[in-house]
């Protein structure tokens, strides 16, 4: 197998091809802390694109409530146990080899799903059964004690710095990897990257229902339709990115999901990549900055090596070891980041949510001091900075304050609803 070069694994790897990365790529940050978990997103993707025949199961777009919650069930446990049981004690990172650059959260020790597969595979990987497939929703709202001890919850546990009795709401899509397992192991070369944007399809035409996507992907977002006998996945929207969508008169468009969310915990982007696969250095791109500069959006479950590129703010109120072996090493500087944010990162907490059109930079004008405190120890200032999102040709899309305007209804329209 060829190596190839993983930044969020601070190495390179083996994969079935020889690198070759598309011009932009599809990306997004989902802030989890923020998610209520009202699944309009999930309804909002549902509604566009699976209401037919063979698609009843499948949900492209769903929200799992963690840590038990799993869509299919047990899908992260189960690839966490095959890499584990491949690798014993493997998935280690270490973090002293840290480069801004090449390796932004150190290097990772262990196997990928890659390297851990057995020779007749191109992954480590398994199906799902039925069973596991049939509840996109199961364990809604169940939270658990820590160390996990089903049915019973801490008396006196919700508390920062980590809630005792916990869950999360884990916001899930086709991560467009940049090393996808799906593709690597399609037998009938089906899957493709897209070269302009790096969203993953599978060619319909192509597709003969072998299911090794499914096998192989650690995410489980390829489904299989068992109506049309072919795999089908989350097609990132693509008409709306590539500006179809008569609402934007050309303009890129969020994803469905992204454009629908009700909690405002989404910001979906394309960002520009070098012919080498790292992103083109673009400090004012509000996804560059968030995952490359402020580092307070991860990767799901780096280790797989897939090179994800859907990032999480981690939920601030986990232990910390859960969002470790969730989002890696980066996870505890994260949180802490998210729990003080840097005047900076507050503004462009603003931008999520804020337009249906693609935010391609922003700028920030200053505003004045409105509150001050103390955090963990530390003065913390809050500014009503002004956030203005642009699009791609630099035009202004959207501006928003950091305070949220206060409306009061004019006395005569009191009860005019
Ligand atoms: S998340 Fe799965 S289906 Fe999507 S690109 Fe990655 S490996 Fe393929
Ligand atoms: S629409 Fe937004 S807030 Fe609601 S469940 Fe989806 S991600 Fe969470």
């Amino acid at each position: 197998m060829p190596d190839v070069y993983n930044w969020q694994l601070g190495r390179k790897m083996a994969y079935r091809f020889p690198e070759r990365h598309p011009r932009a790529q599809f990306a997004a940050v989902f802030n989890i802390n923020r998610c209520i978990g009202c699944q309009t997103c999930t309804m909002a993707c549902k509604s566009t694109w699976t209401f037919s025949r063979g698609q009843e199961y499948m949900w492209w777009n769903n929200v799992e409530t963690k840590p038990y919650g799993g869509y299919p069930q047990f899908w992260d446990v189960k690839a966490l146990e095959l890499l584990e049981k491949a690798n014993p004690g493997g998935q280690s990172w270490d973090t002293r080899q840290r480069d801004d650059r090449r390796a932004p959260y150190g290097l990772f020790d262990g196997k990928t799903l890659f390297e851990a597969a057995p020779p007749s595979a191109e992954a480590l990987g398994y199906l799902p059964t039925d069973e596991e497939w049939r509840a996109p929703n199961i364990y809604e709202d169940t939270p658990t004690a820590y160390p996990v001890r089903t049915g019973t919850y801490h008396a006196t546990g919700e508390a920062l710095p980590e809630h005792r009795t916990w869950f999360f709401h884990l916001q899930r899509l086709c991560n467009h990897c940049s090393y996808p397992a799906c593709l690597a192991a399609c037998p009938r070369n089906a899957i493709y990257k897209r070269p302009e944007d790096g969203i993953v399809l599978i060619d319909q035409k192509r597709c003969r229902g072998y299911k090794k996507c499914v096998e192989a992907c650690p995410y489980k977002k390829p489904m299989f339709n068992a109506y049309t006998r072919i795999s089908e996945k989350c097609i990132g929207c693509y008409p709306r990115v590539e500006g179809r969508d008569p609402l934007s008169a050309g303009a890129p468009m969020e994803a469905r999901c992204m454009a629908a969310c009700v909690g405002k915990i989404r910001l979906h982007g394309l960002v520009r990549t070098n012919p080498d696969g790292s992103w083109v250095e673009d400090r004012q791109h509000p996804l560059y900055y968030l995952i490359r500069v402020a580092r307070v959006a991860l990767p799901l479950y780096p280790q797989f090596g897939t090179q994800p590129n859907i990032y999480y703010i981690p939920p601030r109120w986990v232990p910390r070891a859960y969002l470790r072996q969730m989002f890696g090493p980066g996870a505890d500087a994260a949180v802490e980041t998210y729990t003080a944010p840097p005047r900076e990162l507050l503004a462009v907490l603003q931008l999520f949510r804020a337009s249906q059109r693609i935010i391609f930079s922003y700028r920030i004008e200053a505003g004045a001091k409105i509150y001050e405190t103390t955090i963990n120890g530390k003065k913390w200032e809050m500014f009503n900075d002004t956030v203005i999102g642009l699009d791609r040709a630099g035009k202004e899309i959207v501006r928003l304050t950091v305070q949220e305007p206060i409306y009061t209804r004019p006395a005569q329209h009191l009860n005019s609803i």
